[in-house]
């Protein structure tokens, strides 16, 4: 593609199947909202939804509610809805508590299924640039078992065949990384920890909702994800997390709360596990946050994966090829893989002052955003994201790196939360 014009991105807008959903959500007028692998944009219906929660449901039900508005069931009714995203069937998947928890609950679970068959595994292996805090639930959780077990990382997948030898229990990695937008092939690295007896463990945060996933196809074993990021739940929204239906009652989790037991309300002083899924639920729910993650799903069921896929590659393809003719002669490198078969749903560059060109983009309402050293994220929801769209944050990107704008003092200034 050579160089398109505004006007080819916005032919490509009115000839786009999906065009339409982007009325769904509420986005401030005049803003490229590049952002939505961190924190997803509002489905219009969420604010309707968390009014009936609080006024009605809350207000007028009190207790009631638990049965007369389904609350108790939230998190198996969200799981079924979520579960063709993901590649999983009715009856296994739960949104419930944050990926850090979820991961702590599985990592827990795969380890104890170890122990059982092959106690000297006790290993987790799993990539020195994946999430932070995949790694440190990961370690606290080999801290506290205390038993050798410990965590190893590598540098890069290519080590990933030698790492994994005879003492590994779990292979732990994120399918689409969070700085590079790198996929992984689940399929290919599922199939090579089982055949070093490892059990597979996927975090989904950068892939639900945006790359199609099949867990029972492609053979993992344990999956935690978001649910604020591609499948705007809302701030802070409640997680998900699945197990392979024949690993679900092998063992319970040490999270054992009252919302695991077989029954909650025989209130037995001695913990029984539930049947399936439901034994990776721990306490009581966040409800008001977990119903906004219904809003965010409805939406996803007026369209389907392999619709969005192809849109977001195309975003990610026009966004590279509009990068490159525009400010190629700026010091910005593709950071993320050209190749489809490689790349998530974000499209990153590096620049030596990533920070403070992200800092005066923002500033002129292109929200994407930056990780260190040096790279500016920028993430591509196909649901509402616009062609155009990509054309107007690479103009702004130009015109900041032309001018020299990013070099003001008040861009360098680094806040908490960037
Ligand atoms: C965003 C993200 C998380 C977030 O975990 P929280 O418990 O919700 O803070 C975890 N893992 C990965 C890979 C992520 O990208």
């Amino acid at each position: 593609m050579n160089d398109p014009t505004r006007e080819h991105c916005a032919s490509l807008d009115r000839e786009d199947p999906l065009a339409a959903l982007r009325e769904r959500f509420a986005l401030p007028e005049g803003l490229v909202y590049l952002d939505g692998n961190s924190l997803g944009a509002r489905p219009r219906s969420a604010a309707a939804r968390a009014a009936q929660v609080v006024a009605e449901e809350w207000g007028e039900g009190l207790i009631r509610s638990w049965n007369d508005a389904g609350w108790f069931g939230l998190p198996q009714r969200l799981g079924d809805r979520l579960a063709p995203l993901v590649g999983a069937g009715p009856g296994e998947l739960l949104v419930t508590d944050t990926t850090s928890v979820n991961l702590f609950k599985v990592l827990a679970a795969a380890l104890r299924v170890q122990a059982a068959r092959e106690p000297a595994r006790r290993v987790i292996v799993s990539e020195a640039s994946n999430f932070p805090t995949d790694l440190y639930i990961a370690q606290g959780l080999a801290d506290l078992l205390q038993r050798g077990h410990e965590l190893r990382l590598v540098d890069s997948p290519r080590q990933l065949p030698d790492a994994l030898g005879a003492d590994t229990a779990v292979l732990l990695l994120t399918h689409v990384n969070y700085r590079s937008g790198e996929m992984h092939d689940m399929r290919a690295l599922s199939a090579l920890a089982h055949e070093r007896g490892a059990l597979a463990v996927w975090d989904l945060a950068h892939s639900a909702g945006a790359v199609p996933v099949d867990l029972r196809g492609d053979g993992a074993d344990y999956a935690v994800g978001c649910t604020y990021k591609y499948l705007n739940g809302g701030p802070g929204a409640p997680a998900f997390l699945w197990v392979a239906p024949a690993l679900r009652e092998a063992f319970w989790q040490p999270l054992s709360g009252w919302w695991g037991h077989a029954e909650p309300f025989a209130m037995e002083s001695g913990y029984r596990p539930a049947g399936g899924v439901d034994r990776f639920l721990c306490g009581t729910q966040a409800i008001t946050s977990l119903a906004l993650v219904e809003c965010g799903l409805e939406v996803f069921e007026q369209t389907d994966i392999a619709a969005l896929r192809a849109k977001s590659l195309r975003l990610g393809d026009l966004f590279i090829a509009l990068v490159e003719a525009r400010c190629g002669h700026h010091p910005v490198r593709l950071v993320t893989p050209r190749e489809h078969a490689r790349r998530g749903s974000q499209v990153c560059f590096s620049h030596p002052e990533g920070y403070a060109v992200m800092q005066a983009l923002i500033e002129r309402g292109v929200i994407g955003d930056f990780r260190a050293p040096d790279i500016m994220r920028f993430g591509f929801a196909p649901l509402y994201n616009r062609f155009t769209d990509a054309w107007d944050a690479v103009e702004a990107l130009r015109e900041v790196l032309d001018s020299g704008a990013w070099r003001d003092a008040r861009f360098q200034r680094r806040g908490t939360v960037t």
